[in-house]
């Protein structure tokens, strides 16, 4: 986190809720990219504010209730089931939303809207799950993708693909 006296080239700020310096981005980078990070060099989490402890929070409390096999080994029996859980939990967000267009006429209603919050909460403690067995914080993980955003959208490169540009 900035102090008032470090100089800031600029500050990223979404609305509300995240407040991530240029500084703790780079630091996030430097030390949570996964490019060339192995699995024995744990992360060094940059707490920036009220955005990150609330992700480290939840990421806390969600590992609470991660009963699996090798769950909190990182290794690759917990690797393949939250994957498989990740994608199974995003799996039901898309059926739920071609449920809106086959049985709803393209209408999202209050219900489906519901639905698909549920949902995107068991995307999240999947994700959360996945940050812990990769031994990084999930508020780490969030940090160094902004910065990433940020970079191709400097180098006005957001809107192609490929991991890498
Ligand atoms: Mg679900």
């Amino acid at each position: 986190m900035s102090t008032p006296d470090e100089p800031e080239a600029r500050k990223f700020v979404a609305t509300g809720v995240v407040t991530v310096t240029v500084a703790d981005l780079e630091q996030a980078l430097r030390t949570a990219h996964m490019k060339g990070l192995k699995q024995d060099a744990p992360v060094t989490v940059t707490r920036s504010g009220e955005w990150n402890l609330l992700m480290d929070e939840y990421q806390q409390r969600a590992t609470t209730t991660a009963i699996y096999p090798g769950a909190g080994t990182g290794n690759m029996q917990a690797l393949a089931y939250v994957a498989l859980g990740l994608t199974g939990e995003a799996g039901e967000i898309a059926n739920k939303v071609k449920k809106v267009l086959r049985d709803d006429n393209g209408e999202v209603s209050t219900l489906r809207r519901a639905e698909l919050f549920g949902e995107l909460g068991d995307v999240l403690w999947y994700a959360a799950m996945l940050a812990e067995e990769l031994g990084c914080s999930l508020a780490s993980v969030a940090s160094a993708n902004l910065m990433k955003l940020a970079d191709r959208q400097e180098r006005d490169v957001i809107g192609g693909s490929g991991d890498t540009r």
